[in-house]
């Protein structure tokens, strides 16, 4: 099995190709370690961060954006999605604020990726 990545890690962009013999994954293309951690994990667990946005109340726009605390498993990217369709949120909402805990069991938190401040009608 040959699977071809470009490295994201740095600006070089390394063009890797993650081999498999036997059970073990080897790389080449890749100028440095961090290239081979990647590929491997591209090959066989991509992760993506997820950012999305999700309803607010309260606020001058009605939806919030967030953001994963760390990247989601790429095939769980649309249970995560549908998981936040049924969050709603009342403004005020801090950067950074935890909006919803531990996805799927991950470990991994959503979060705000923006202030929301409530909305003062004039
Ligand atoms: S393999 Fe190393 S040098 Fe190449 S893009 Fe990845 S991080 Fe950069």
């Amino acid at each position: 099995m040959n699977k071809q990545v470009i490295c994201i890690v740095c600006p070089k962009g390394c063009k890797v190709t993650v081999s498999k013999q036997d059970g073990v994954y080897t790389t080449t293309g890749n100028a440095c370690i961090r290239g081979n951690v990647y590929g491997i994990q591209e090959a066989t667990e991509p992760k993506r961060v997820l950012t999305t946005t999700v309803k607010i109340n309260g606020a001058s726009i009605p939806r919030c954006p967030v953001v994963s605390s760390a990247p989601i498993l790429k095939d769980d990217l649309f249970k995560v999605i549908s998981l936040l369709e049924a969050v709603e949120l009342t403004a005020p909402v801090h950067i950074n604020q935890v909006i919803c805990a531990n996805v799927l069991g991950s470990g991994i938190d959503m979060i705000a990726a923006k202030t929301m401040e409530k909305k003062h009608d004039l």
